[in-house]
């Protein structure tokens, strides 16, 4: 099948108002070009150079999301343009994409990674800690950035219990924090290729999806 039918059929599963990030990550610009001659406008990244490189050839309305741990020297590579970053999982990081936002005179938007799988190799915050870090105002001082809503990973596993326990905790994290941000936090990015279907009946408004668009990347 090829991508932009891959595309398609993906898109046929998913509710309407659930968008779809195609994680393009590792995968050459032809392969996004094909994507994008098949409509899909918006992509995911998790390498800064990487993602500018993209950016650099290809088409201009193309919008790029960071997706992975971005390290806070590596922000400048792709503040002029990306338009979200969804991995934002520190107080540290935050103030570098504040900086380099009122740089580029723009503001940013951003969602809270936040970490609930079982796993310690994944990133994100503490809920609790996060909640803390909110709630005392920690997020006031930068003024360019966007809180958008909250983005997370399940834990690599087949039982589908343990994947729909984090997706839940994912939707509850998202509701818990709704009144420290105004309506513009509407965005609860969670859901890859294996696991989707489960994120998008736990309510995720956005699923970010790789390999089962572009195949299998190759390291
Ligand atoms: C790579 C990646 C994805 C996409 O994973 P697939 O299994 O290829 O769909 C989604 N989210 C994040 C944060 C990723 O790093």
């Amino acid at each position: 099948m090829s991508i932009g039918n891959k595309i398609a059929a993906v898109r046929r599963t998913l509710p309407a108002g659930v968008e779809l990030v195609a994680v393009s990550k590792y995968h050459p610009a032809e392969a996004i070009r094909e994507a994008y001659d098949a409509g899909q406008r918006v992509f995911g990244e998790n390498r800064p150079q990487e993602m500018k490189a993209k950016h650099e050839i290809l088409p201009r309305d193309i919008e790029w999301r960071m997706i992975g741990h971005l390290q806070t020297n590596k922000v400048k590579y792709i503040a002029p343009f990306v338009s979200m970053i969804e991995s934002l999982d520190s107080e540290r990081l935050a103030a570098a994409i504040d900086k380099e936002a009122a740089k580029n005179g723009r503001t940013i938007d951003c969602l809270l990674e936040i970490h609930v799988a079982d796993e310690d190799t994944k990133s994100g915050w503490d809920y609790d800690e996060l909640d803390a870090f909110v709630r005392g105002g920690g997020f006031d001082a930068y003024r360019n950035i966007r809180i958008r809503g909250v983005m997370g990973m399940a834990t690599n596993t087949d039982d589908e219990t343990v994947i729909r326990r984090d997706f839940m905790r994912l939707a509850e994290c998202k509701r818990s924090l709704a009144d420290c941000f105004g309506p513009e936090f509407d965005t609860l990015s969670m859901g890859m290729s294996d696991d989707y279907p489960i994120a998008v009946e736990c309510g995720s408004t956005e699923v970010r999806i790789g390999s089962e668009i572009f195949g299998a990347r190759e390291y």
